[in-house]
């Protein structure tokens, strides 16, 4: 399935929450959740309060599968990893999402957003253990050291979100070492994910 490229509002009120895919605007009045919290299309407010069984399941998997920006192959591929590991299966593939480098660039504060940090990442500004990588997917371990790379330090886009982002602070599962590196200290916990999403209903849309 392709990429979705049309606007990106139009998810966030599909989803009827703030899925924090346009960097700063989100924190503003601007916002289009704040400005009109309702699904789109003609009958989109129809639609939501008719939602039972199987399509609070599917709008779930779709809430996280758009927060994190990952279709839907890649979507089931960490599902099966999650079921596959030790644990409680919603909850590792939480986890598995959240490691990702992409959503570690944006925790850190060098993104202002997963998309931002998406491409940033694809565009190779960023060290794991001082080796380049330029794969969003690419999974960080606890240990691991994420650096702004020498040459991408005067980045417009990064300097921007470091000062953006300063006074959110960032998830305990993660720590700053200055403005430009980040380790990755342990496994987010399931409070620390800090994500509005019942994943017990994507276990249960993919046991069926
Ligand atoms: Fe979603 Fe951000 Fe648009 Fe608000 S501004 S609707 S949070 S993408």
């Amino acid at each position: 399935m392709a990429r979705y490229n049309g606007p990106v509002c139009r998810l966030c009120r599909r989803e009827g929450m703030k899925l924090f895919l346009k960097g700063e605007r989100c924190y503003t009045e601007k916002c289009a959740i704040e400005k009109r919290n309702v699904p789109p299309g003609q009958h989109g407010r129809s639609r939501k309060a008719k939602m039972v069984g199987y399509a609070i399941q599917l709008r779930e998997k779709q809430k996280v599968k758009r927060i994190y920006g990952v279709l839907e192959d890649q979507f089931r591929g960490y599902f099966e990893q999650a079921e596959r590991t030790r644990g409680i299966t919603g909850e590792t593939l939480l986890q598995l999402l959240e490691r990702r480098l992409d959503n570690a660039v944006y925790r850190l504060g060098f993104a202002t957003s997963r998309p931002q940090a998406r491409q940033l990442v694809r565009h190779g500004h960023f060290l794991v253990n001082g080796k380049k990588v330029d794969i969003p997917s690419y999974s960080v371990k606890v240990g691991d050291v994420v650096t702004v790379r020498e040459t991408s330090r005067a980045n417009a886009s990064i300097l921007h979100a470091v000062e953006e982002v300063k006074g959110r602070g960032i998830p305990e599962w993660l720590s700053l070492a200055g403005e430009m590196e980040g380790r990755i200290v342990s496994v987010p916990t399931r409070e620390q994910i800090n994500l509005p999403v019942q994943e017990q209903l994507i276990v249960e849309l993919y046991s069926k």
